[in-house]
């Protein structure tokens, strides 16, 4: 710490006093060394360093002897004053001890340098210095040399014969030839002296030791490495500095350059970047494995100015990953889904599951019925008052130890909106069908439903206890819908039961298991999870709750999903008893904790890996329902509804809004709205949702002047004030057919009454002449039928219509008249239209407009 003090105040008063010393003390401890090594340095190699300064450069080494002693005299007179001569001595050691410091790093830095070569004339400047330095020692070694030499030649010479004699005298001259020339250089006089007639065979030997000596210098003499550090100091900073400088500009460049040759390993991974339609330019980067600082910069160099949490088009990603030399893979949105569906299971990781069944059938047939009895029959529940958990579905276990899954949603609208959605939950319909009725309206809907999903049935024949139950009619019945029941020798399973007294309930159980043995139903339980949304609402206490019934694969509490346009981390699951469990697997209906929204009946889950494709899947499966809903005619922009009424041009249509007492409902209506109608008439469903009519849909409804219609719901009060003073219609339904039939009439009444053509008559050309005021008039002659005045007519050139119009006169010998006959002739004038030729053919035809109904 003193030491530092010390030299801080010393470089500050350095620094204060004289521009030479300044310079070298504000370039930090460099300072301080050189005020040392002058000191020792001035003793001896000054007269040398003058005498090469003179004969090499002339400006640097006459300013330095000046800086050396300036500095000198300050450090001595500061000593003086303060007249402690011991700290002198302290500081001098410091600056000994730093000049050791700095030699080394000097050292090291020269070493650096020798194998740069950039700078000649520098090095020249030093070599001049360095050779008359080394001159004396130099000299004394090849004296020495020499010494040897003739001691050696003259050992020989004795040794040899005459012919040895005559080497001798020659070697003599040359010897005294070099003796003075060493003398001179050993007396520092000029060094120049000695390179030219040392020549030939010596100067490599030099030139080498030259070498050698600059790449030695600080090395094996601290007091040359001082002079090169006074040198750099002192010369006006001129050399020291650029070369400190260059010496920068190297390690900089050499950091660039390793950084730079990291980037260029990086950019020989070329990455093949899923560019999908439109990107999040963070997302790209990552993608890319850039940097999105680079990112962003890349593409405000092409003009775009974006942040990273922005989106861009794949166009102007494509550019960009170009740029970056990556591989460009377009993929389309939908390929986010890609995830899901790659798992193909194998035969032998496939084990039986049990079957999941639906119970469908006419209303009050008693579906509900049956399944409560089912349920309470073989559900054993661990509360003393019995109290099960709705779920949505449930599992009950036969007399024989087999499981079978019954989803808590009767009738065939769930079942078909589930279908809808693309989940196909159901392995085996129940067909319930009261033994006290007969076969009605939505037996037959179910019967269908089943049958378009290749769903095998069981009939289960219901209230049986009732003493007016005819189970046979009701089998007789169901033949005319091609099911031929097993008491017909057909294949369809009948059970009769009775939801009242539980008869039968376990040989129905009995009948869907024989079933499910004939469907060999498999599941992988270990994969994945994949299943199907049964139920789901937004829980006060506990959020967004799907039951889910799991299809394949085991869900596990923490598995990471997508459901829908929804996602989520499973927190909790929950089975039909109320229980929490830590897994389901396959065909176990489960609740379903974590959602981060809430599905829809029907949605499909899927357990994925990250939580980022989650999110990925179900951002994109929001956007697509929201373009579609958009596409719809909803909130949509002016481009679509632009390019809407373009494609709607010639299509008309009847909107109407549907409110439904369920989903199930509701879809089943919209599904078969929209099979109403053809090519010319739509139905256009403004909006179609659950809960009784409100205010708003009114509103939404006179907008667009469509009828309201409920199902099995009713406006409230409020609505029905805003219907009657807007003029809104709304009509109620309990049954689906009527619903649709009284929309089918409805659009019947926009479908564009269909136009016949009728062929009347037609006239040949025999003459054309002018008539003034008239123009072209064509005398012609009725061949077939009748012209008639007010008919359209058609003028045909060699079979091809050349003209579509009307009259203007048809004349009966100057008459106006309103119909010529067969065989007679007359004049005829087009309504703005003259090109009228002999032997051109007239057709005259006449329109039909006739009403129509949608099938
Ligand atoms: P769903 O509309 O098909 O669900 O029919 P429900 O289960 O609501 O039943 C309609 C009516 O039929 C209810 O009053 C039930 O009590 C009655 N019901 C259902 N099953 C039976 C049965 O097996 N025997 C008798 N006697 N009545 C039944």
């Amino acid at each position: 710490m003193s030491e530092n003090d010390g030299k801080k105040t010393l470089g500050l008063k350095g620094g204060a006093r004289s521009g030479q010393v300044k310079q070298s003390f504000s370039h930090g401890r460099t300072k301080s060394v050189v005020v040392e090594t002058k000191r020792k340095r001035v003793v001896v190699p000054k007269p040398a360093a003058a005498n090469t300064g003179g004969g090499a450069k002339g400006g640097s080494p006459g300013r330095r002897p000046a800086g050396i002693s300036d500095a000198e005299m300050e450090r001595r007179m500061k000593a003086l004053a303060v007249a402690r001569s011991r700290e002198a001595e302290d500081a001098a050691q410091r600056e000994a001890d730093e000049k050791t410091r700095e030699e080394e790093r000097q050292r090291r830095r020269d070493d650096i340098e020798a194998k740069e070569r950039e700078e000649r004339e520098r090095e020249d400047a030093r070599r001049a210095k360095i050779e008359a330095e080394e001159a004396a020692k130099r000299e004394a070694e090849e004296a020495a040399k020499r010494e040897r030499d003739e001691r050696e030649a003259r050992v020989a010479t004795t040794a040899s014969n005459g012919a040895a004699k005559a080497d001798e005298k020659d070697a003599r001259p040359v010897e005294d030839r070099r003796a003075p020339v060493a003398r001179t250089d050993a007396e520092g006089e000029s060094h120049r002296g000695v390179g030219k007639p040392a020549g030939g065979t010596r100067r490599p030997e030099r030139d080498d030791r030259q070498r050698d000596t600059r790449n030695a210098k600080a090395r094996d003499d601290g007091r040359r490495a001082g002079k090169l550090t006074l040198n750099q100091a002192l010369t006006g900073g001129e050399g020291g500095r650029q070369r400190s400088l260059a010496a920068m500009k190297r390690k900089q460049e050499r950091a660039r350059q390793k950084a730079m040759g990291a980037g260029d390993l990086r950019e020989k991974v070329v990455r093949d970047v899923q560019l999908p339609e439109t990107i999040v330019v963070s997302e790209l980067a990552n993608r890319m494995a850039e940097r999105v600082a680079d990112v962003v910069k890349a593409l405000m160099q092409n003009g775009m100015m974006v942040t990273q949490n922005q989106t861009i088009d794949a166009d102007t990603a494509e550019l960009i990953i170009e740029d970056f030399g990556h591989h460009v893979v377009r993929v389309s949105d939908a390929d986010v889904e890609q995830v899901i569906y790659t798992v193909e299971d194998k035969d032998e990781d496939l084990v039986t599951r049990p079957p999941v069944v639906t119970v469908m059938g006419h209303v009050d047939h008693g579906k509900t019925s049956l399944l409560d009895a089912i349920r309470h029959a073989k559900v054993v529940s661990g509360e003393a008052g019995g109290i099960t958990q709705h779920i949505g579905a449930y599992q009950v276990r036969t007399d024989r130890g087999g499981l079978i899954t019954f989803l808590d949603t009767p009738g065939h609208a769930a079942f078909t909106s589930m279908r809808a959605r693309g989940a196909q939950v159901t392995d085996i319909v129940v067909l319930v069908v009261a033994a006290d009725d007969a076969v009605m309206p939505q037996t037959v809907e179910a019967i269908n439903h089943a049958k378009a999903a290749g769903v095998p049935m069981i009939v289960a024949i219901n209230k049986i206890d009732k003493h007016e139950a005819n189970p046979q009619k009701v089998r007789t019945d169901l033949l005319q819908y091609s099911v031929v029941v097993e008491e017909m020798s057909g294949d369809v399973q009948d059970v009769e039961v009775s939801a009242k007294t539980g008869l039968g309930l376990d040989d129905l159980l009995e009948s869907i298991a024989v079933q499910s043995e004939v469907l060999e139903l498999k599941a992988n339980p270990n994969r994945a999870a994949m299943g199907a949304v049964i139920e789901a609402q937004l829980d006060v206490g506990r959020g967004p709750v799907a039951t889910v019934l799991v299809q394949n694969g085991t869900l596990r509490q923490g598995d990471i999903f997508v459901v829908g346009e929804q996602w989520g981390k499973v927190r909790a699951l929950i089975n039909d008893q109320g229980d929490r469990v830590t897994e389901a697997g396959p065909s176990v209906p489960v609740e379903v904790l974590g959602l981060n929204g809430t599905p829809e009946a029907g949605d499909v889950l899927n357990v994925v890996d990250t939580e980022a494709q989650a999110r990925e899947i179900a951002e994109y499966r929001h956007q697509l329902a929201k373009d579609k809903r958009a596409a719809a005619g909803a909130a949509t922009t002016l481009d679509q509804l632009l390019a809407k009424a373009k494609a709607d041009q010639d299509v008309k249509e009847l909107p109407v809004l549907v409110k439904a007492d369920v989903q199930g409902s509701a879809e089943a209506i919209a599904q078969a709205l929209e099979k109403v109608g053809n090519d010319e008439v739509r139905v256009r469903l403004l909006h179609s949702g659950v809960g009784a009519i409100t205010e708003s849909d009114i509103t939404l409804a006179e907008a667009s002047g469509a009828p309201v219609i409920g199902f099995n719901v009713r406006a409230n009060a409020p609505a029905r004030a805003a219907a009657n003073q807007k003029g809104v219609e709304i009509r109620y339904y309990s049954v689906i057919y009527d619903l649709v039939d009284d929309v089918k009439a409805a659009a019947s009444g926009l479908l564009s009454a269909e136009v016949r053509e009728h062929f009347i008559g037609y006239a040949e050309i025999k003459q054309v002449f002018r008539v003034s005021g008239v123009g072209k008039v064509a005398g012609c002659l009725v061949t077939e039928g009748v012209a008639r005045r007010s008919a359209g007519v058609r003028l045909l050139r060699d079979n091809v219509v050349i003209h579509e119009g009307t009259l203007k006169t048809l004349k009966r010998f100057k008459d106006e008249v309103p119909e010529v006959h067969s065989g007679q002739e007359c004049g005829m004038a087009f309504e703005n239209y003259e090109d009228v030729r002999d032997g051109d053919v007239i057709e005259i035809f006449e329109r039909e407009e006739i009403e129509r109904k949608l099938a």
